[in-house]
């Protein structure tokens, strides 16, 4: 490899969601980007294995602090996918589905914070079968996860960027000012390295507070129309793809970067099933898999240069909102790399 492809103005650790859309941003901008990727893309990234909700799971997902992302990436998010979709050829599947919350706790509380993200709230009715009040979002949206991974990926190469999979980082270079990375393939120098390694991000020297956090999610064999809406249930979910096929998400779980399935999630989350959607329940499981969420030791990312080595930002840690958070993560990110540079 010649030495000039080993140097870049920026170079991106990670090529899930946040790795990429970061990229892409940075590289529309007129950097020289390079994004690392320790494996193929979109194997082992929890941006694989997510669900792709366009919002929030329970009302008080977002903190004060991440709320103007939000809303950015929510308001953007269809022309988003348009453009990276004319630029690369990939559809991520971008679809109104409209969102079904069934027997919240609190009704109002999910209207108010709705409201807050910027999305209408069609009804609070009562549940035929519960006679618990369910409320609808109508303008929710989905994108199909691994799809946007692989729209990202072409519309970030279209643009000049250039992403290098089966290439690990073990470290940083540099002390105090970081000017490049190891890898197994030798060094390469930017003026700056965005760690933005998902649930990994943490392992590569630069003491961040992220951890993950297991998920795990079914597919079911449907018919389109077998279903009509995101359902949402206590943190459980379903979402109906355009084929008909169907999600049911996702565990919780604390076991460190053990990213291997359990009969006991299949269960418990065939019993979510059951609960939501009784008339899918014979549906047969044609796949089941977990993804590791980089969650942050509070509620918010972790957006912003490091406090302790000069040359290092961190776009990581948006744990059950990756999917949903990308688009203004990467503009704020983007942002506060350019203004650094002027
Ligand atoms: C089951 C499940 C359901 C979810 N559902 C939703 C949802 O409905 N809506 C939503 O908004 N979010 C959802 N999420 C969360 C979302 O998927 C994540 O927040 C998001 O994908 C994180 O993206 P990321 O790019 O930070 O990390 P990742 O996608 O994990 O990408 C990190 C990348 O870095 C690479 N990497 C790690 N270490 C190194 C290294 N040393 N060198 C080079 N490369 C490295 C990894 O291989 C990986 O490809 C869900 C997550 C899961 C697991």
């Amino acid at each position: 490899m010649s030495q000039a492809t080993r140097s870049a103005d920026v170079l991106v650790i990670g090529a899930g969601v946040i790795g990429l859309s970061t990229a892409l941003e940075l590289r529309r901008a007129g950097l020289r980007v390079c994004v690392l990727e320790r494996t193929a893309v979109g194997r082992g990234a929890a941006s694989w294995a997510g669900g792709g909700i366009l919002s929030p799971l329970e009302p008080d997902g977002v903190d004060d602090a991440t709320l103007p992302i939000l809303r950015n990436s929510l308001a953007g998010y269809a022309d988003w996918c348009a453009g990276i979709q004319a630029l690369g050829g990939v559809d991520p599947e971008y679809t109104v589905s409209g969102v079904q919350v069934l027997a919240p706790a609190d009704a109002m509380q999910w209207t108010q914070a709705a409201e807050a993200w910027g999305l209408r709230v069609a009804s609070i009715t009562g549940d035929a079968t519960a006679s618990a009040p369910v409320v609808t979002l109508p303008d929710v949206a989905q994108v199909r996860s691994p799809r946007l991974l692989q729209s990202l990926l072409q519309a970030f190469r279209s643009a000049g960027g250039e992403c290098v999979e089966n290439e690990a980082v073990h470290e940083l270079v540099g002390g105090e000012r970081v000017v490049g990375v190891r890898t197994g393939q030798g060094t390469r120098h930017a003026a700056v390295v965005v760690v933005a390694a998902g649930a990994w991000s943490g392992q590569l020297g630069a003491a961040l507070p992220i951890r993950p956090v297991r998920g795990q999610m079914l597919l079911l064999q449907a018919q389109p129309g077998d279903l009509q809406s995101i359902v949402l249930r206590e943190g459980r979910y379903l979402i109906p793809r355009r084929d008909g096929r169907v999600l049911v998400g996702s565990t919780l779980e604390d076991v460190g970067f053990a990213d291997t399935t359990t009969d006991a999630a299949r269960d418990s989350l065939l019993k979510s099933l059951r609960q939501m959607a009784p008339a899918l329940a014979d549906r047969p499981v044609i796949a089941h898999w977990a993804g590791l969420r980089p969650a942050p030791q509070g509620r918010a990312p972790v957006i912003g240069w490091s406090e302790e080595r000069r040359g290092l930002f961190v776009n990581s840690g948006h744990h059950r909102l990756g999917i949903t958070l990308a688009p203004g993560s990467a503009r704020e990110a983007a942002r506060r790399i350019l203004d650094a540079k002027a």
